[in-house]
């Protein structure tokens, strides 16, 4: 099989145009070409009155070789890497102990599904509900049915922190063994469409995951593992810098030695308790800042020109940067296309902001995080200083919002006139249970604000109208990322409490779905080798 890369065909070209494509590069005739398939398509947007499909081909020939050897000094075609994913171990017959993994998020959900499928029949523990009831709550507290559920919301409860997301399937992680490719492929087998596979960035939308996460739970207790819903981890067991087992909410003790410890960055009691027990953990950077909601027409249209709406091309992203004469970068983060700005608390009395969206992205609004990166050094010595920064913030957006989980809104233009907003105008925010609009510049920190307002301007240079006067900003954005590292070994095991594994974007190892599901693999592998070492070999 060879692999020819920077293929370019207009957008709209026919079917036939690749295999012509094909022939035209290696000069083959017809006959000699048996077969192809895709394995990425891009597209290159920067000229909008010429937008290209930029094609990555698998393509079998009667003559890989001698085309191989014709082709060597041509960096754009190759023998195709074998991507195919082996397991590093098999469980013996008699596992000596089940590995229990805590959270059912992606990362839990694929460090259970890989032991499950390598024979280690791993015990899951969520603190949530499953995830038909899970979306229930969800919607019920987003539509003013029903109070915050503690344990059943936008962080917790089976499928983690993604399940009303976009669904964004792509990472910058360095992924030397492939790992994506098998977190791809699983969710293609649970139902993901196989153009996840293939598109530059894939994404699968909030319903789709609900039964793709189910159909994941399933494989998992086919192949002997367990979840258990509704089953918070409250404490873990340590005797002489070895994890022994954890205690649930119930008081029901569970023993094992191995305990991957796949959380999220919403665990909060649970990072506490770890503290408590002497777990090191560190404080890391994350972000703090806003959503913005802009039509997404205008998105579309800056991006694509006259091929807005083209059906390949589907709803039009953004990625920004600015760097800010206080020393800030402020970025966009979490951009959902045609989505929706939900509201992603897990506390009492506190509101915080995140975006989704279905497949479709056909909702009226475009929606981002506009974030400002800050470090240890604006919430310096306590190792959860940061959490306390997150809590305190999302507290006074409670309170901003009116003490009813509205978040507090503004125009942009009303920001950066430095006004209160006291009307909506043509952008009609999508955050439910509402948007009480004020001043958001008492929700943030001055160096925040300052960053933010010169940054919206610059913004407005690549995106004309990012910076116009009714685009909406909602409050806060504060769960970017984890505001701690629980630091581990190269053997992924916590650096001073053996057999707990960190792991996932709680533990500061991940960064959204893709990255999170990677590390659940390399863990996983950890374990199975860390489990087959304990077994007796025979003599
Ligand atoms: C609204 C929203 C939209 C997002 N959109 C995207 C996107 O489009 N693309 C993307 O890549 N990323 C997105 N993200 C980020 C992504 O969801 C996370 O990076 C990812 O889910 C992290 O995976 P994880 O398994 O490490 O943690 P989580 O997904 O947070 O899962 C942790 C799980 O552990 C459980 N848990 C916590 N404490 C305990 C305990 N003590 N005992 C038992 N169980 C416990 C929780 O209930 C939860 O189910 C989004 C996040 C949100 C909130």
């Amino acid at each position: 099989m060879l692999r020819l890369t920077e293929v370019k065909l207009p957008l709209d070209h026919p079917e036939e145009a690749i295999k012509a494509a094909i022939l035209k590069k290696l000069h083959l005739a017809p006959d000699d070409l048996i077969g192809y398939s895709i394995f990425k398509r891009s597209y290159d947007a920067r000229k909008k009155d010429d937008i290209t499909l930029v094609y990555i081909l698998d393509v079998e020939t009667t003559q890989d070789k001698r085309l191989l050897q014709r082709c060597k000094k041509d960096p754009h075609v190759m023998v195709t890497p074998d991507l195919r994913y082996r397991p590093v171990a098999q469980a013996p017959s008699q596992l000596p102990s089940r590995p229990i993994v805590i959270g059912m998020g992606p990362c839990g959900m694929f460090a259970g599904l890989l032991l499950a499928q390598m024979g280690f029949r791993p015990i899951i523990l969520e603190r949530g509900k499953r995830v038909r009831d899970r979306t229930a709550d969800t919607f019920a507290f987003w539509r003013k049915r029903d109070e915050l559920n503690l344990e059943s919301n936008v962080q917790f409860g089976e499928g983690g922190a993604g399940t009303f997301s976009d669904g964004k399937l792509y990472s910058q992680v360095r992924d030397p063994k492939h790992y994506g490719r098998k977190v791809l492929e699983e969710l293609v087998n649970a139902g993901a469409s196989p153009e996840i596979l293939y598109v530059n960035k894939p994404h699968i939308g909030t319903f789709k995951l609900v039964g793709i996460v189910q159909s994941i739970r399933a494989r998992i207790e086919a192949l002997g593992g367990e979840i258990r819903f509704q089953s918070r981890v409250e404490d873990i067991q340590i005797e002489n810098g070895r994890v022994q087992g954890v205690i649930l909410d119930s008081g029901e003790q569970m023993d094992s030695q191995h305990v991957i410890l796949a959380v999220g960055h919403s665990a909060r009691d649970t990072f506490e308790m770890l503290f408590d027990r002497g777990v090191y953990i560190e404080a890391k950077p994350f972000s703090i800042g806003f959503r913005v909601e802009h039509p997404q027409t205008l998105i579309d249209r800056c991006r694509f020109g006259d091929y807005a709406g083209h059906r390949l091309l589907g709803a039009a992203d953004y990625k920004l940067v600015h760097h800010c004469q206080n020393g800030r970068s402020v970025y966009s983060f979490c951009m959902c296309p045609g989505g929706l700005v939900v509201a992603a608390a897990s506390e009492p009395g506190r509101v915080v902001t995140n975006g989704m969206s279905q497949y479709s992205r056909n909702e009226r609004n475009a929606n981002s995080a506009i974030v400002v990166g800050i470090t240890p050094d604006d919430y310096p010595g306590h190792a959860l200083a940061g959490m306390a920064l997150q809590r305190q913030l999302e507290s006074r957006a409670f309170e901003l919002g009116g003490g009813t989980y509205e978040a507090p809104g503004q125009l942009v233009g009303d920001f950066l006139a430095d006004r209160p907003s006291t009307a909506l105008g043509s952008v009609k925010p999508s955050y439910e249970p509402g948007v009480r609009l004020g001043d958001l510049s008492q929700s943030l920190p001055d160096y925040a604000i300052a960053a933010i307002r010169e940054a919206l301007p610059a913004f407005d240079k690549q995106i004309n109208g990012f910076a116009m006067n009714d685009a909406v900003l909602t409050g806060v954005e504060t769960r970017t990322s984890s505001p701690i590292r629980i630091k581990r070994r190269d053997d992924y095991q916590s650096l001073n409490t053996a057999g707990l594994y960190p792991a996932g974007e709680g533990a500061g190892y991940a960064g959204g779905i893709l990255s999170a599901g990677i590390d659940g693999i390399k863990v996983a592998e950890a374990v199975a080798l860390s489990i087959l070492q304990t077994v007796p070999q025979p003599v």
